[in-house]
């Protein structure tokens, strides 16, 4: 099979990534083997190749947007996926179930955790194992290629939404509009709340203006009403004390990212007093994954991707830190 492996990290532009042809993998016991359909292509592969993230698997195969059709269930496990069966495999691939934040419910905090395409080799590949117990049953109504992006930057914008704490009929302003925010945004959409966006790129606000949004603007104008929550989705510190000050007394931040560059020293009365609060979110758990594709399979969501075939797995994340498209990249093994 094909699969691209992390050679070296570093800047995307010196091809840090390389397209090798080995055995396919065979699940161990627990495990699916899937034929990998389509592949989204995250902000997080961008920091696991250029080495933003500390090495966990040297020549991981990056990718953990996966939709995949099961083509063989390991001996000796249980679950209810069938063979033929399209199921999804996201970040979160495994953890521990008996450290205090597991048993508490916070599996997205668990000490041992482990990640696809991080920990363990992800779907930029023709085939991926990966643990029954992890996989997800998905939405119907989508095709593969609009399923793939539900899986990372759907499911951990929903928690990122979520620790938002954006109260009912509330103003949300989302800063950056990618694959992720433009999800989020159709459910807080659905949800009744009022949007503004923030981003630099032009085609993204005209995207959220399209899907809704009440303002569209540059990422560091100020919305036009005060916010009750904001989410920022780029990964830049930067952004944190705009967003704070943005906010409303009593509104919440939530930083959406596994990365971010440093904060710039914020000033308490201006960013922080009258009860501002900011959330950082870490993954998601299994449960903010099945409500979110609860969500995506009774509303029907505007699903904006970009195909590459596999191929072209380094201009998919060329193209990705450039934002050269608007919504999410989606790798395809074999393209329709
Ligand atoms: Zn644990
Ligand atoms: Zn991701």
């Amino acid at each position: 099979m094909r699969a691209w492996r992390v050679k070296s990290p570093g800047p995307v532009e010196d091809s840090p990534i390389e397209l090798v042809v080995e055995p396919q993998p065979t699940p161990g016991t627990g495990e699916l083997l899937l034929a990998v359909e389509a592949c989204g292509v995250c902000r997080t592969d961008l920091h696991v190749t250029e080495g933003d993230l500390p090495v966990h698997r040297p020549g991981v195969v990056p990718g953990h947007e996966i939709v995949g059709r099961v083509v063989e269930i390991a001996t000796g496990t249980t679950t209810d996926f069938q063979v033929g069966e399209l199921v999804g495999v996201p970040w979160l691939r495994q953890t521990c179930g008996t450290c205090v934040y597991c048993r508490r419910g916070s599996e997205n905090l668990c000490l041992s955790s482990l990640y696809t395409g991080w920990d363990h080799d992800g779907g930029y590949a023709d085939f991926v194992v990966a643990p029954a117990d992890y996989a997800l049953a998905l939405p119907t109504g989508y095709t593969p290629t609009e399923l793939a992006p539900l899986l990372c930057a759907g499911i951990i914008g929903y928690r990122a939404l979520k620790r938002a704490e954006l109260p009912s009929g509330g103003r949300l302003g989302l800063y950056g509009f990618g694959g992720s925010a433009h999800l989020v945004a159709q459910v807080a959409l659905h949800r009744g709340a009022t949007l503004h966006v923030m981003t630099r790129d032009e085609k993204a606000r005209d995207l959220a203006l399209e899907l809704g949004a009440s303002s569209a603007q540059d990422t560091y104008d100020s919305p036009p009403e005060a916010l009750d929550a904001a989410i920022v989705f780029a990964p830049v510190g930067d952004i944190v004390p705009t967003a704070l000050e943005a906010l409303d007394r009593g509104g919440t931040l939530s930083l959406a990212g596994i990365h971010m560059s440093d904060t710039p020293p914020l000033d308490y009365q201006r960013h922080l007093f009258h009860e501002k609060q900011i959330h950082s979110v870490e993954a998601n758990t299994r449960s903010d994954a099945r409500e979110f594709l609860r969500f995506a399979d009774q509303h029907r969501l505007h699903i904006e991707t970009t195909e590459y075939p596999l191929t072209e797995a380094h201009t998919a994340l060329r193209d990705l830190k450039a934002g050269h498209f608007a919504g999410a990249a989606v790798l395809r093994p074999k393209p329709d």
